[in-house]
């Protein structure tokens, strides 16, 4: 089973390259980003509370997104390939969740990719988006918050997999087809 984590600060591909693994290697996709937009777009209680951290650029809380995930990991049945989880976990406290989890129904995670990319090239990349996505956080303000964020909370789930001895880094500067053969190589050697 390929259990893999991909992280990387927003903008960084995270979205783009889990879409080219789920194809490759027949993955069940986790993002809690879409999981919440769903969420909002159906105006539900969750989305309502969710949007009011996300348009200002903050994480939402861990435990309310610690619920969301394990709702959806425990709806998978057991032959599956395995699974990719894009956006989670983005706190050391929702990487602690997330072992216990994953321990209680006897799986572990294979690796965490990390995807690096350069903060103009970030900057760049997500305020294109936003010309299109309609997200309320694609904006110059709140991408500046979101890095921050992502800087003082996520970045410190790397060391945490680190210490498993399961991490691995990845340039995520140069074509989606290139940085994909770059994490094609790591996951070939995982299987
Ligand atoms: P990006 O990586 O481009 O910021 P995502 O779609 O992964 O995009 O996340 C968008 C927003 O959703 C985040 O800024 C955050 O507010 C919220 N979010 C997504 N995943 C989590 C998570 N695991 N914990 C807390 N908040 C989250």
């Amino acid at each position: 089973m390929l259990n893999i984590i991909i992280c990387g600060a927003p903008g960084c591909g995270k979205g783009t390259q889990s879409d080219l693994i789920v194809g490759k290697y027949n993955l069940k996709h986790l993002s809690t980003g879409d999981l919440l937009r769903k969420e909002i777009a159906e105006k539900s209680e969750l989305g309502i509370t969710a949007e009011s951290y996300i348009s200002k650029g903050n994480l939402v809380p861990d435990e309310m997104i610690i619920n969301i995930l394990s709702k959806n990991i425990e709806a998978f049945d057991n032959d599956i390939n395995g699974m990719i989880l894009d956006g989670f976990p983005r706190t050391v406290a929702q990487a602690e969740a997330l072992q216990t989890m994953l321990s209680n129904s006897g799986k572990e995670i294979s690796t965490l990719l990390d995807l690096s990319v350069e903060k103009d090239e970030l900057i760049d990349r997500l305020l294109k988006r936003g010309q299109t996505s309609g997200r309320s956080d694609d904006n110059l303000e709140t991408i500046q918050k979101r890095l921050e964020v992502y800087e003082l909370q996520t970045a410190p789930v790397s060391d945490f997999y680190k210490k498993l001895g399961k991490y691995a880094a990845v340039d995520g500067m140069g074509s989606v087809e290139e940085i994909f053969g770059r994490i094609a190589s790591i996951l070939d050697s995982k299987k």
